[in-house]
Order: structure tokens, then C-alpha cells, then sequence
């Protein structure tokens, strides 16, 4: 084969240009970035091997060798890991596959200019951090299986790579950094070991530095103690120690917000080191996106990414399970009606949700972090885990009408605050906080010290079929039918107010239902707004908004859902349309009147009146004659 040169794919230059200029002062993490890379490569040399008799064939001692040429100012990190072929090289290393460089080419196309060193280490962006320290990097590996040949890979950042055929005896991958001048400290074994310690010590293979150029012998101590940190005792483990390892799993180099490590004996037997992550990560609301946890059984590693471990809803959280009481040569379909693997997932299930319970009673603040960042993920699970839902109903917040949508109640708060003679839970729903908490449909209960739950996340429209009571008391929602609010003496007495209001406005309220009728099913007066002249209720037995959804996107013919205008009772506009109408039938000002109140009956829900056109030159007229 002759040497092949290639350009990088353009964002992949543009990473490397900042890589290489940057002012970034802890270059020092390239070296965790590329033991990790190692690492990785061994487990999924292993992984295979599982499956692949010829691969189980080789099973060598599986090694990171440092060597450091002081004399040449070499270094190299090899492993015996899975190697590439000349197609993954390419693909690998030179455009961007994985979320780590695609997440850091985002944040720098969002953030131009001065922060961007920090960015590096934020992300790392694995690989190419290399060319932080080197002027030359080069790869050569050789893919594990039959039939392959070796490749060299070789860059110095700047003029695109090129690949050619080399040597190579055993399978794996040799990174070799020509360093710069000015890096020199890392071809020193006590700099190394600093780094490897502080960095990389839970890598579960042993780490072994060489110099002179030679690979270390095989009984040299490792740098590492290997002690997978999941397996080690709680107390023992500092902070860092965790954050380390959650970025080696995830490549997410923010620090995890919470930390869950647990070690449960008893039916079944397992560790597990679990995460929550302090921000969403951009694929989580994406179909299909790969979530779980990552799998060992006895120390060995079968997989990443095991959504069997993980409920959907939880898919935020990442981390590691360890069970002896699996067998070894498993694989994802074996594993499906395993019912060791669902007991492992029903009892991380209970410890996620039981922490953050824990969160939500003792560090509000906190919560109310997580909360905004997974809440929406968290409902999934009231339709989905039908076992755990009463645990789930608590952890909900929703915005409060009575503190205008700034504050967040949950359920439980919400119980403990109603006054006395509130029978139910209210809820709105609504397109956003904004239009729920100057809906007119508030007004009445306002009046009651009553609050009212707001939905305005779309999901919430979902839930509420599955939310249907709290504790006994049912939720009812606000914009619909006609609200059972005070005592039964109160409701005589508004009753007989309202009969009589309706026989004194017979002819209004008919008047109106004739000029409305295409789109109102009903005109009634009504007790439920202070302020409003009217609004807009469903009726009590019409469709739910979601089902009206679901039968849409089942193709079915939706009817259309006539709503029932309210009028205030004690609103003087009543009164006045009332007498004009008394005054002069042909009163053509009527039926604009009646145009304009469907309008703002529209424009207070947050929907557009029928006609903007006509809605909005009535007001100018209006204006005008005023
Ligand atoms: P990441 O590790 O975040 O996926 P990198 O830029 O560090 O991204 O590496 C890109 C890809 O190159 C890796 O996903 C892996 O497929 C491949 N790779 C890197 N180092 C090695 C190695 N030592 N052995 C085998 N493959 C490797």
C-alpha cells in the first residue's frame, strides 16, 4: 500500500488548531485521555472475545505500558487492547464520532473568544488532546483477528494525516508523541505516576511505566492499584476519586451532581456506582438514544450502555453495576428475562428514587436544580412504572398559581396548604407559565385563597390521565365544567344569584348564543372570575386534550370540541349589553360586542382570536368612539 495523505474533516481541524494554540495550563490531562482510550480499547477487546472463539483464543494479559524515551523525547502509551483497521483509523480519528468532540465543538461554536481554553479541559476531547503536548503524534495499531495488518496513522495537527502499512507483531494500539521541547517532564517516571495516581488509578488494568524506550518487564509494579472503585469501602473513596472515574465513563467533565455507591447483599448480590448528572445531556429527549448502565460480572466488562439495568425514565442516570450472580458468557438477549437483572433494576430504582426523596426533604434547592434539569424525564415514569408511581407522584413539582408560577409546590405541600373546605386539587393547564397565571380562570379560586397546580409543561398534559387523584382528592381541572367550590348554604345562594341573573339576561345571553353559534356551544353566566369579563370552559364530559391528540395521531376524525363562553355575573359589561339590547335589538354595536368577548376569551388562554383582522379593527373603532 502506498502512504495514503488525508485532510481532517473541517471541525475536527478547527479542534485542533485550538487545541494546539491554546493557552489551556493543564495539558497534563492528554495522559488520562489516552490510558482511557486504552482502557477502552481492552474492554472492548474483551467484550468481543465473549462471542468470538477466536478472539477467546488469545486472552493475553491485558497491559498499558508508559514508555518514555528520554533521549528522543518519545513517549508512548501502548495497549493490547482491540487495535483499529485502516477504516476505523480513519473514521476514528479523523472525523467526529463520538459525543465528547461533538459537544465540545458546540460549546466552542457558543462560546467564542476568551473562555475557550477552559473548554479543553471541560471536555477533554480525548485523542486530540495529545497534540496539546506533541508535535507529531502517531498510531500504530494492529486489529485483533485473523487476516488484519498493522497501520501508522501520523499527524502533527496541521497539515491533515496520512496512513501506511507498518510493523506490528501483537495486536493492539501504540500512541508515540514526539513531545515538544517544553513538555519534557512527562518522559519523568515520578511525573507519570502523579498523573496516573491522581487521574486514572481505578483502570482496571495494570498501568506500567518503561523507560529507555523499552517496555516495562511484566513484574514491574503498576502504577495503578486497580481496585475497581466500585468495589472499594464508601469511606475510602474521596471525591475526586469519583468524579475521575464518572468522567471516564462518560466523558462528561462537569462533576456529577450526586454520587450513589451501593453494595447490596442478601437475594442477589451486587455493587453498583451510580450518577446524576448535573446537566441534561443534548440526546436525552431524542428517540432511540442509547442509555443504562455499564455491566461487569466478577470484574470482567460486558458492556456499556445496558438499558435493562435502567428504567427509561431514569435514563439520566450513568454508572457501573458489578454482580457476581450472572453468568460470564452473556449477552444482551439472554439477559432480558434474566430475573437476577430485574432485581438488580427494581433495587436501583428504589435507591434512586428513595435518594431523591432524601434530596427533595432535606436540600430543597438542590432538588429544585435536579428538578429542572430531569423533572420532565422523571413524569415519564407515571405511565410507564405503574409499581413505583405513588413514590414518583411525590417527587413532582409544579409551578403555583398562588405564588404567580416563581415557586414550586408538590403534591404534598400542596395537600398541607389548602384551606379549610377545599375538597379537591385544581389544576390549569396551559401553553406557559405567562398565559397560566393571567388566565381568568383563576380569579374565583384566588378569591378562596384556593392555588391551583399550573401544567404548562407538555408532558404534563399527558400525565394528568394517570394523576387522576392524590391521596383521595381528586384533580380537578379548572377550565372545565362547572367547579364545585364552598359549602352547600354558599352554593343555595350562589345558585339562586345566578338563576336569577339568567332569567333577568335571557335575552343577552341568547342574543349572543345565536352570533356564536358556529363555535359556542353554550353562553352562561358564571361566579368563577372577579375581574374577567369572560372565559372559555370546557365542557364536563368533552374529550381530554391528550386524547384529542392521541386520536389525531391514530388518524382518526376528531369532532370539534365546542366550549362554553362564561360571562362574569357581576361583570357591568353584562349589564350594559343587557340594556342596549333592551334599548335598540338592531343595535349593530351587539354583535361586535359579542365578536370582541370570544376574541378575549381566546387572547386570555393564549390563543389567537378567531379573526385577528376583523378582532383588531373593532378595537380601533371602539378606540376611536370612546
Ligand atoms: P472518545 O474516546 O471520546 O470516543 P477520542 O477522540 O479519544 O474519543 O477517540 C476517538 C476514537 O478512536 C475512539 O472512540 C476509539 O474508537 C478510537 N481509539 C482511540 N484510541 C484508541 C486505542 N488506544 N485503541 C483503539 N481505538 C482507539
Amino acid at each position: 500500500m502506498e502512504k495514503k495523505t488525508c485532510s481532517f474533516q473541517a471541525e475536527i481541524q478547527q479542534v485542533l488548531d485550538l487545541v494546539i494554540h491554546s493557552l489551556y495550563s493543564k495539558k497534563e490531562i492528554f495522559l488520562r485521555e489516552l490510558i482511557s482510550n486504552a482502557s477502552d480499547a481492552i474492554d472492548r477487546a474483551q467484550y468481543l472475545a465473549l462471542t468470538d472463539k477466536t478472539l477467546a483464543a488469545e486472552n493475553p494479559e491485558w497491559k498499558i505500558d508508559i514508555i518514555a524515551d528520554k533521549e528522543d523525547k518519545i513517549l508512548m502509551i501502548a495497549d493490547n487492547g482491540l487495535g483499529m483497521t485502516e477504516e476505523e483509523l480513519e473514521k476514528n480519528l479523523g472525523v467526529i464520532a463520538n459525543s465528547g468532540t461533538k459537544s465540545f465543538i458546540k460549546a466552542l461554536q457558543e462560546q467564542k473568544g476568551a473562555d475557550q481554553p477552559q473548554l479543553i479541559g471541560q471536555f477533554g476531547v480525548g485523542f486530540y488532546s495529545a497534540f496539546m503536548v506533541a508535535q507529531t503524534v502517531s498510531v500504530i495499531t494492529l486489529r485483533r483477528g485473523e487476516g488484519q495488518k498493522a497501520y501508522k496513522w501520523e499527524s502533527d495537527g496541521a497539515g491533515g494525516y496520512t496512513i501506511e502499512e507498518a510493523a506490528r507483531d501483537k495486536p493492539g494500539t501504540t500512541i508515540v508523541l514526539k513531545l515538544r521541547p517544553e513538555f519534557e517532564e512527562y518522559l519523568d517516571e515520578w511525573r507519570v505516576r502523579e498523573l496516573v495516581k491522581r487521574y486514572s488509578d481505578f483502570i482496571a488494568y495494570p498501568i506500567r511505566f518503561g523507560d529507555k524506550g523499552e517496555p516495562p518487564a511484566a513484574d514491574v509494579a503498576p502504577l495503578n492499584t486497580m481496585k475497581a472503585i466500585w468495589k472499594r469501602d464508601k469511606k475510602e473513596v474521596k471525591p475526586e476519586e469519583y468524579n475521575e472515574f464518572y468522567t471516564h465513563i462518560t466523558h462528561d467533565h462537569i462533576p456529577p451532581f450526586k454520587t450513589i455507591h451501593m453494595s447490596v447483599e442478601g437475594v442477589v448480590e451486587f455493587k453498583a456506582l451510580l450518577f446524576l448528572p448535573k446537566e441534561a445531556s443534548y440526546d436525552l429527549m431524542m428517540p432511540n438514544r442509547k442509555f443504562g448502565l455499564n455491566l461487569y460480572v466478577r470484574n470482567v466488562f460486558i458492556g456499556a450502555d445496558f438499558d435493562l439495568l435502567l428504567p427509561e425514565y431514569l435514563r439520566f442516570v450513568k454508572g457501573v453495576v458489578d454482580s457476581s450472580d450472572l453468568p460470564l458468557n452473556v449477552s444482551r438477549e439472554m439477559l432480558q428475562d434474566d430475573a437476577v437483572i430485574r432485581k438488580i433494576k427494581s433495587n436501583i430504582t428504589n435507591k434512586i428514587l428513595s435518594e431523591l426523596a432524601d434530596l427533595m426533604a432535606n436540600d430543597r434547592a438542590a432538588y429544585e436544580t435536579f428538578y429542572a434539569a430531569f423533572g420532565r424525564i422523571l413524569k415519564e415514569g407515571l405511565y410507564s412504572d405503574w409499581d413505583n408511581a405513588d413514590k414518583l407522584k411525590k417527587l413532582l413539582l409544579f409551578p403555583s398559581a398562588k405564588e404567580n408560577g416563581a415557586k414550586n409546590v408538590s403534591l404534598d405541600e400542596y395537600l398541607k396548604a389548602m384551606p379549610e373546605g377545599q375538597k379537591d386539587l385544581y389544576y390549569l393547564i396551559a401553553e406557559d407559565l405567562e398565559t397560566a397565571v393571567s388566565s381568568p380562570h383563576l380569579e374565583g379560586l384566588r378569591k378562596r385563597g384556593y392555588d391551583v397546580l399550573l401544567f404548562v409543561d407538555p408532558i404534563d398534559q399527558w400525565i394528568v390521565d394517570n394523576l387522576r387523584e392524590y391521596e383521595g382528592k381528586k384533580l380537578v381541572a379548572i377550565d372545565k365544567g362547572s367547579l364545585d367550590l364552598g359549602d352547600e348554604s354558599e352554593k343555595a345562594a350562589e345558585k339562586k344569584k345566578l338563576d336569577a341573573a339568567t332569567a333577568d339576561f335571557k335575552p343577552l345571553l341568547e342574543f349572543i348564543q345565536e352570533r356564536l353559534k358556529e363555535d359556542i356551544k353554550e353562553v352562561r353566566l358564571s361566579p368563577r372570575m372577579t375581574d374577567s369579563a369572560c372565559c372559555l370552559v370546557a365542557d364536563e364530559n368533552a374529550m381530554s386534550p391528550s386524547m384529542e391528540r392521541m386520536m389525531r395521531a391514530m388518524h382518526q376524525e376528531v369532532p370539534k370540541q365546542m366550549r362554553i363562553l362564561e360571562l362574569n355575573v357581576d361583570h357591568p359589561l353584562v349589564k350594559r349589553m343587557a340594556d342596549m339590547l333592551a334599548a335598540d335589538k338592531a343595535d349593530t354595536r351587539l354583535a361586535d360586542y359579542a365578536d370582541l368577548l370570544y376574541g378575549e376569551a381566546l387572547l386570555s388562554e393564549g390563543s389567537a382570536p378567531k379573526d385577528p383582522a376583523r378582532f383588531t379593527k373593532l378595537i380601533t373603532a371602539l378606540m376611536v368612539n370612546a
